[in-house]
């Protein structure tokens, strides 16, 4: 009997490390074989980028990771300051920048522009007791945004192009930083994107966002202008999981639908 349990126990053992050992083999040749892309972010603007304990996670995370599956590359995100990833991806630093980036006439000067994938809206964060209705009640007033971002461009841009002036503006590094000088009455609103905005006004007391539209937006995922063969692939990958009903699952895990 006990020759017997000798026995199994060597060759449970002895299965083990075969299975281990097949198991690390795999890793190895897969992390070896696969190029990778990396994507930059700035991962503050939730449900679409945000930290979940060490790990970046959102909607462009997870629909990054599936077109990364389907060109058989490994995906690595890097986390950087939303005014920096356009450059970072013209240099070559970054492979693509996804951060519910806004498709503008301007950017496209600069890298270009996959298929969009969802739609944006610049959505207007006041106090509910601060008396603002409407956009035009914001004439005057304090206006916190996100450094670089399109609402930041909108609102500074001059009164007679649509703007509030550049002397009413102030930008803040994080979306959240802008919302918590909202909470504390260092400005009197903050235009960001809609998602963002709805995510900012649960996790903190008091706030509303404005029943109009400041600007509908579609978002997309920039490349080099250097780099038209990853552009091609992105959007194949884009396009399958489009069609297969993958993208809107993942937009469905983090926007409850309505
Ligand atoms: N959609 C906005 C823009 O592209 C904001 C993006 C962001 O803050 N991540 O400027």
């Amino acid at each position: 009997m006990k020759k017997l349990i000798a026995i199994a126990l060597v060759l449970v053992l002895a299965l083990g490390t075969l299975a281990g050992c097949g198991n690390q083999a795999a890793t190895e040749t897969d992390s070896a074989a696969k190029d990778k892309l990396i994507m930059a972010t700035n991962a503050a603007f939730p449900p679409y980028e945000f930290y979940e304990n060490e790990t970046i996670v959102g909607i462009d995370a997870d629909i990054a990771a599936a077109i990364a599956e389907k060109l058989g590359m490994e995906l690595e995100i890097q986390d950087t300051e939303f005014g920096s990833i356009i450059a970072g991806v013209q240099t070559g630093k970054y492979d693509m920048g996804m951060a519910g980036m806004t498709v503008t006439e301007e950017r496209k000067q600069s890298v270009n522009f996959s298929d969009t994938y969802a739609t944006g809206i610049q959505s207007v964060i006041v106090k509910k007791d601060s008396g603002i209705k409407t956009i035009d009640d914001i004439n005057g007033k304090k206006i916190g945004v996100q450094q670089d971002t399109t609402g930041h461009i909108y609102a500074s841009a001059p009164v007679d192009e649509g703007g509030y002036g550049e002397e009413a503006v102030i930008p803040f590094n994080k979306g959240a930083d802008a919302v918590a000088a909202l909470s504390s009455g260092k400005v009197d609103c903050v235009i960001i994107d809609n998602q963002p905005a709805l995510s900012f006004v649960e996790a903190n007391d008091g706030l509303e966002i404005l029943d109009t539209e400041y600007a509908v937006e579609d978002y997309a995922i920039c490349v080099s202008k250097e780099n038209t063969e990853l552009l091609e692939k992105i959007n194949g990958a884009l396009k399958e999981l489009t069609e297969d009903g993958t993208v809107k699952s993942i937009v469905d895990k983090y926007i409850a639908a309505e």
